[in-house]
């Protein structure tokens, strides 16, 4: 069947992959292409986690501002982070305000107030508060993506205000709990690298723990309880393609979540699938169909 609905603007519907930059700075648009390098990461990474038995949901992309508070993301993260502001009047009420506004010229948004909730920041802050108050009989692995939102000062190519982010979490104790991170880790790497990616592992500062101290970032490190890969994106840059956090009980206590009558602990596993796919880009070229045959096995697009 001919596709006409995109056949007057052939950028949506070419092959060669692409983010299509917005006239605002970090927020772009997927073509078609590039939205299929994305769904296919996202199903090679539920192919990848299989053996782990996640229970996926689906989390939309505003969460409570309480919940940010409550996790500390609020004083570690300040500047990053975006609230959803509304109007709580009626239409007419706005029109009146808006005849007083053009009086004053003072902007729309002005008669706007903060609601209850923000712009999610990462997708696994939606997962935490469904265990709240339990206490397991053992480990679970909980799967979800999300368009997440920064507010980032900075905005070099692989750095989007908007971007999906699909996260791992594990929820159990300690020990295993750090294994399975380091093994996703492994994993990652390894799938990074099937996919032809340059990838580095590298230890970082933890976002769950950052901001307030920024102290704590140096004690982050040496505990290293944060990993990033790190990959090639274009146009020169290296960004974090994916990230593995150990918490410790950073969610287990807030939440109340317990495991065999113990604190849980949790940890997560994060990948950028626009990061990601600019990543392919960068080593592979835009036109997936074109790309190496292993490149594509791994991923499973384009002709085998
Ligand atoms: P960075 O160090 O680049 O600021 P981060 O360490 O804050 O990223 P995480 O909080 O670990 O990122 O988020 C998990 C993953 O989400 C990252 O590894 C990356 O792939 C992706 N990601 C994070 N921020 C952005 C962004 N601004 N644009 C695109 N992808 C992002
Ligand atoms: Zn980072």
């Amino acid at each position: 069947m001919t596709d006409t609905s995109t056949a007057a603007q052939p950028h949506l519907s070419t092959a060669d992959a692409a983010l299509i930059p917005t006239e605002t700075p970090g927020i772009a648009v997927a073509n078609r292409s590039f939205d299929a390098i994305v769904a296919a990461l996202r199903s090679a990474l539920l192919t990848l986690s299989a053996p782990q038995q996640p229970v996926s949901v689906a989390v939309p992309p505003v969460i409570a501002r309480a919940l940010l508070e409550r996790v500390g993301y609020v004083d570690g993260f300040p500047n990053l982070l975006g609230t959803v502001h509304s109007f709580a009047g009626s239409p007419a009420r706005w029109h009146e305000l808006q005849l007083a506004r053009d009086e004053q010229n003072a902007p729309w948004h002005t008669a706007q107030q903060i609601t209850d909730v923000a712009v999610l920041p990462a997708t696994c802050y939606h997962l935490y508060p469904l265990f709240e108050g339990k206490d397991l009989t053992e480990p679970v692995v909980v799967t979800a993506e999300a368009y997440c939102y920064r507010n980032e000062g900075t905005h070099e190519h692989g750095r989007l205000r908007s971007f999906r982010m699909r996260e791992f979490v594990r929820i159990g104790v300690a020990d295993e709990v750090t294994e399975w991170r380091d093994a996703w880790v492994a994993r990652a790497e390894r799938w990074l690298g099937d996919l032809g990616l340059d990838v580095s592992v590298v230890p970082a500062s933890d976002p769950f723990f950052g901001g307030a101290g920024r102290l704590m970032g140096a004690t982050q490190r040496e505990q290293q309880l944060k990993w990033e890969l790190t990959a090639p994106v274009g146009d020169g840059a290296v960004q974090a393609v994916a990230s593995a956090n150990y918490h410790k009980d950073h969610f287990g206590t807030p939440f109340s979540i317990r495991i065999g009558g113990e604190t849980a602990h949790t940890a997560c596993a994060a990948f950028g699938l626009e990061r990601i796919t600019l990543a392919l880009l960068a080593a592979h070229g835009p036109d997936p169909a074109s790309w190496p045959a292993r490149v594509r096995a791994t991923l499973a697009v384009g002709p085998r």
